[in-house]
């Protein structure tokens, strides 16, 4: 029996333009178009207030790893919240749930990192990661090293600490960010950025902007450089394979933590648990959220390394939310965890899945309209251009042609994302085979689509 699909869409539709303001919307548009209602979802699949199915090209925002319907988790959830729905770390106590999940997060992320700070959020996650990283420093006698280096296009969230380590022009350009001591370099996107250079080259080029940026600031005032493996919110950037090893050396050279923000790339999506491992660094500290809980309850956490831990745990650190280590979420992910180890989800990726993904994503860099189809484990993207050779954006714009398609995938049964002209995927990494040829045909299908509108209404136009 739906829970909530009890009123006329129309209904609803008309209460929630009134009276719910919605993230990242102009919330005039839903007046004259009304939004989407989602009632329920199985699998992959999501069905709406119309009773019409969706294929979840986007694992609702990135974070449905192990897919909808999995009521082991619902029953943890309840059994939770009869024996301690609620109770707090700040007071000398503590609770099994959150000491639980500590302990299988330990054993699962390699390397030193081995304690964890909880939020309900990546975003509160590495607001903490600002104040922890300045506390560290602090204690080991160097005040001076408060500032954090991230890249332009960079997602980080949408506090205003975490929208600050962000590189979204867009957010920074809405309410003074970035606070200071702030730093953004250049992205690993080759595709928009590199010109002439060879991948490699330019991967390397990007990374090297970071030593430049140490070297003018000054290293016993650099505290710290952010970056997600890859970019998920940017578009899907998949960086050269040059990048990130020199990163790593760089921070190595001149004594500046690194942070994986693996809010996406965490659990499973890059066909390894984490995707530091997929792109070779060797993190001081991670960011987690998203997968962690498959979304079914909202948790978050920095995950630091045994020195970070010992360092920051001298004295008191005066932080923490009424929500660290909520004991539902922490049961509830947990048994996320269980179900992504023991059904062996993230090798199902990684010798199945994302190999199969990859080979029919990467077709679709055949059609006319796409310049670049970008891969990496379950997160992909296709980059729409008028000119494949050149690498074009479109005369009318950046975010010409991705509306288009992301309204026509819609309209086909698919989910896809656009960031400008991109179109992305990061679906359920339960998907099968068959699902995957059904998304590719829907994205095809979508393609066409788009390329004959952008021509019927003139703009298939290089800039
Ligand atoms: C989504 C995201 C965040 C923010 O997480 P929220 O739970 O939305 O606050 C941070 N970092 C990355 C890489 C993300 O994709």
């Amino acid at each position: 029996m739906p829970l909530t699909n009890i009123r006329p869409t129309a209904e609803l539709q008309a209460l929630d333009a009134r009276h719910h303001l919605h993230p990242f919307s102009a919330q005039s548009e839903f007046e004259t178009k009304g939004a989407r209602i989602m009632t329920r979802a199985e699998g992959a699949w999501l069905t709406d207030s119309e009773g019409e199915q969706l294929l979840d090209g986007m694992a609702g925002l990135w974070c449905v790893n192990i897919g909808y319907g999995r009521h082991e988790l619902a029953e943890v959830a309840e059994r939770q919240m009869r024996e301690l729905p609620y109770y707090n770390s700040f007071f000398k106590t503590s609770h099994v749930p959150a000491i639980d999940l500590a302990e299988r997060l330990a054993q699962l992320i390699p390397g030193p990192l081995n304690s964890v700070f909880y939020s309900s959020s990546g975003s509160e996650a590495n607001d903490t990661n600002i104040r922890l990283v300045r506390r560290y420093w602090e204690l080991k006698g160097q005040p001076d090293k408060t500032v954090f280096i991230s890249r332009k296009n960079a997602y980080h969230g949408s506090s205003i600490g975490s929208a600050s380590l962000g590189g979204m022009a867009a957010m920074h350009a809405q309410g003074g960010l970035p606070i200071p001591d702030v730093h953004h370099i250049g992205q690993p996107n080759w595709y928009m950025e590199g010109g002439d250079m060879s991948p490699d080259d330019f991967g390397l080029m990007r990374a090297r902007e970071l030593e430049q940026a140490i070297e003018e600031i000054g290293p016993d005032r650099v505290a710290a450089f952010i970056g997600e493996p890859i970019q998920g919110a940017g578009g899907v950037i998949v960086p050269p394979s040059t990048y990130w090893p020199e990163i790593q050396r760089i921070c190595d050279a001149h004594d500046i933590l690194l942070i994986s923000d693996e809010v996406i790339c965490g659990f499973g999506r890059t066909g390894n648990w984490f995707g530091f491992e997929t792109v070779g660094t060797r993190p001081d500290i991670i960011t987690i959220a998203k997968g962690l809980s498959s979304g079914y309850q909202p948790i978050g956490g920095s995950v630091v390394s045994d020195e970070v831990a010992r360092v920051l745990g001298q004295d008191e650190f005066t932080h923490g939310y009424t929500y660290s280590g909520h004991p539902v979420a922490c049961a509830v992910a947990l048994e996320n965890l269980r179900i992504l180890d023991e059904e062996k989800i993230v090798e199902q990726v990684r010798d199945v899945t994302a190999p199969y993904l990859k080979e029919k994503w990467t077709a679709l860099a055949d059609h006319p309209l796409v310049g670049e189809a970008s891969i990496c484990g379950m997160m992909a993207s296709l980059a729409l251009t008028p000119d494949k050779a050149a690498r074009a954006g479109f005369a009318a714009g950046p975010g010409t042609a991705g509306p288009i398609g992301r309204d026509f995938s819609f309209a086909n049964g698919l989910v896809m994302r656009h960031v400008y002209d991109r179109l992305v995927i990061s679906p359920p990494l339960i998907l099968t085979t068959s699902e995957i040829d059904t998304l590719i045909e829907r994205a095809e299908k979508s393609l066409d689509q788009t390329l004959a509108k952008l021509k019927e209404d003139g703009l298939y136009v290089a800039a």
